[in-house]
């Protein structure tokens, strides 16, 4: 998954860095431990035994009804059963109704098996345990989701851009695929799946399959995906949707109304694909296709194998944000084609992957819009850590340092493992890199690993056969030990130096940058601007910058959530009818958390927030539903402790990091 320029969001603390360079917070000076032996993979979220028994197959057959907002009927499964000696199939669940569990005989009848559904854990769900002392090859699960599938979204009509017909989607990442199919939710198992899915004639049903744009729309659908993928690629999704093509083995499905602008800004896929392939070979999985989903969606985009969901907020119409594209489209790579086997190990895929962005970025766009990319991350980055507890900065976490995979720090996997392979491109030089990491996706195809066995191979291939370049023990502190090591590439943004220079003369001088200098920014320069602002300013200075750039009422989400946090905490309320607006239009967790914590710093704004998510509750994702309500109940909580100063004792330039802080406890959740 994705969040462009991925964020905790305190936006507005980042000191301006003279030339645009963005340093690397403080080394890492711990002494590096050494990594253990290869061990067995334990994934502590999930309650399935792959050690015991593995799916290879799902054939689902199911019916979407949108009046009950229900998932119905049934999951085949084909097992290859490890342990000879096993007697059970245990699946994970969440908020599954399961009606029978059956397993196959040698004639091809059906016979019913016993079975239990434990008592739910918050985080985890339900174990779902079959008794199989036959050792089936074939088991069939029949069964029925809830209305509030954490890992489904159903949307009136209303609640589309048509406003006619209604919509549903997945999104399985991290561990909501269990919501809506009894599986063994660990990335560690791969499957192959087919699906046969009704839904009411007039709706489009895509999956993350074979879907044909040609398909007829008569409310009866098959898919089949017939390379393995684990649990959290398992993806659905239902509506008034459209095709366009791109190219010959892409194109864009969207609503009627959107798709004709999504099919404009992504209109440079197919090229991405082909610079993808120079560098890391084919593409494995046939067609590669957009689903822009409806602004309720949480995340920038999900790498849905052959059918990535992306949010329509990167449709800002100067192609500015479809770095998103270049990312989702790594995962083809880095992920979908060599996952992590645990969440333990997320930096292999989301790591890997925004590395392969950035040089998928770099070639279509230029060095100069990679390196704006990275300036933000890495600025991102270093404030997240100065908050983040140690044991979530290494790239390989430790056993029980994770209790809800939602929790993981993007600063972490996301931009501490770019950095990483950066580190070791510079290293080796691109002409021996390039070729090592493509023989590292075909080495590792279609299976899923651990840390250790990327360690493992890395030693053996790239560090034996090009000696004397890098020690194990500099891999070691990479994978193994907390923070940013002190020789880690640095990176300069020459187009954020003339940024940092205008933003400087304004802050001394009144004036504003030339709009000959600032008709040319592109988002990442707006943002850039805006991050380089002190923690407040005066309402006249707000009141400036609003006349000559018209940040209050930004269709640009990436500006949108910098610039209404500012205006919060500088006391500016003439933002506050549009910010409303927005919060209840957007759901990408993203770019509105940092607003919402911005607002529950002060009780007037913390009635606001309340005010704005009661009204938007109905149309919003549950997993951006339950972290709005967490940051609610958290400035609550401050609140409640220590009541802030008044408005007039505003605090100072760089305070605000502090003020931030305090309602960002838990890092935010990663995406995709
Ligand atoms: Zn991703």
């Amino acid at each position: 998954m994705r969040q462009l320029f991925m964020s905790i969001a305190v936006a507005a603390t980042m000191a301006i860095t003279g030339c645009g360079q963005s340093e690397a917070p403080p080394a890492a000076t711990a002494p590096v431990a050494a990594p253990a032996a290869a061990e067995k993979i334990v994934d502590e979220h999930s309650y399935s035994q792959p050690d015991k028994v593995r799916i290879t197959d799902i054939a689902l057959d199911l019916a979407l009804d949108f009046d009950k907002k229900v998932i119905s009927g049934s999951a085949t499964y084909t097992l290859d059963w490890v342990d000879k000696g096993a007697t059970a199939l245990v699946l994970d669940t969440r908020a599954l109704s399961i009606a029978k569990a059956e397993e196959q005989k040698a004639d091809g009848s059906w016979a019913p098996l016993q079975f239990k559904l434990a008592a739910a854990d918050k985080t985890l769900g339900s174990a779902l345990t079959i008794q199989t002392p036959n050792r089936p090859t074939k088991v069939r699960v029949t069964y029925a989701t809830s209305p509030d599938a954490s890992g489904l979204q159903w949307l009136a009509p209303a609640m589309t851009e048509g406003g006619k017909q209604p919509f549903m989607f997945s999104q399985s990442q991290q561990i909501h695929a269990r919501s809506w199919v009894p599986l063994q939710d660990t990335p560690q198992v791969r499957f192959t799946y087919s699906a046969h899915v009704r839904s009411p004639a007039d709706v489009m049903v895509l999956m993350s399959a074979d879907n044909d744009p040609n398909a007829a729309r008569d409310g009866d659908y098959s898919f089949k995906m017939p390379q393995r993928i684990p649990s959290y690629l398992l993806a659905i999704a239902a509506g008034d949707l459209v095709f366009k093509p791109i190219s010959a083995r892409s194109g864009v499905w969207a609503e009627p109304a959107m798709v004709d602008k999504a099919a404009h800004e992504f209109e440079d896929t197919e090229k991405m694909i082909e610079t993808a392939e120079q560098i890391y070979g084919p593409y494995r999985w046939g067609r590669y296709d957009l689903l822009v989903l409806p602004p309720s969606f949480p995340y920038g985009g999900m790498e849905n194998p052959r059918l990535t969901f992306a949010t329509p907020t990167v449709i800002v119409g100067d192609k500015s944000l479809v770095s998103l594209v270049a990312h989702e489209l790594a995962h083809s790579w880095s992920g979908n084609l060599v996952t992590f086997a645990t969440d333990k190990d997320a930096w292999l895929n989301e790591g890997i992957t925004t590395y392969v962005q950035s040089r998928i970025t770099e070639k279509l766009y230029g060095r100069d819009v990679a390196d704006m990319e990275e300036v933000i991350d890495r600025d991102e980055l270093k404030t997240e850590f100065a908050t983040l507890a140690p044991d979530l900065q290494r790239l390989s976490l430790k056993p029980g340092t994770l209790a809800d995979p939602d929790d993981q720090s993007s600063a972490t996997v996301y931009t501490k493992g770019a950095w990483f392979m950066e580190y070791l491109e510079q290293k080796f030089g691109r002409g021996v890199f390039d070729p090592w990491l493509r023989g590292y996706f075909d080495h590792f195809a279609f299976q899923s690993i651990t840390t250790q066995q990327f360690r493992d191979y890395l030693e053996s291939t790239l560090l034996r056969n090009n000696p004397g370049k890098v020690t194990m023990q500099e891999i070691d502190q990479w994978l193994y030990e907390p923070g940013i090591p002190a020789d880690a590439p640095k990176i300069e943004s020459r187009r954020f130096a003339t940024v940092n220079a205008g933003s400087i003369a304004w802050q001394g001088s009144g004036k504003l940058p030339d709009k000959s200098v600032t008709g040319e920014w592109s988002t990442q320069e707006w943002v850039h601007f805006l991050e380089g602002m002190p923690a407040t300013l005066k309402p006249e200075q707000l009141e400036q910058l609003d006349a000559a750039y018209k940040f209050t009422g930004t269709p640009n989400g990436e500006i949108a959530m910098r610039w209404y946090p500012l205006a919060e905490r500088s006391g500016y309320v003439a933002a506050r009818e549009e910010m409303g607006k927005f919060l209840a239009r957007v759901g990408r967790r993203k770019l509105i958390i940092p607003i919402y914590k911005a607002l529950v710093a002060t009780p007037d704004g913390l009635a606001f927030a309340e005010q704005v998510f009661a009204q938007a509750k109905p149309a919003t994702h549950p997993i951006t539903a339950g972290t709005i309500e967490q940051v609610i109940a958290e400035g609550k909580a401050k609140l409640a402790a220590a009541p802030p100063p008044a408005p007039a004792a505003a605090p100072a330039a760089g305070a605000n990091a502090d003020a931030n802080a305090a309602a960002a406890t838990k890092p935010d959740p990663a995406a995709h």
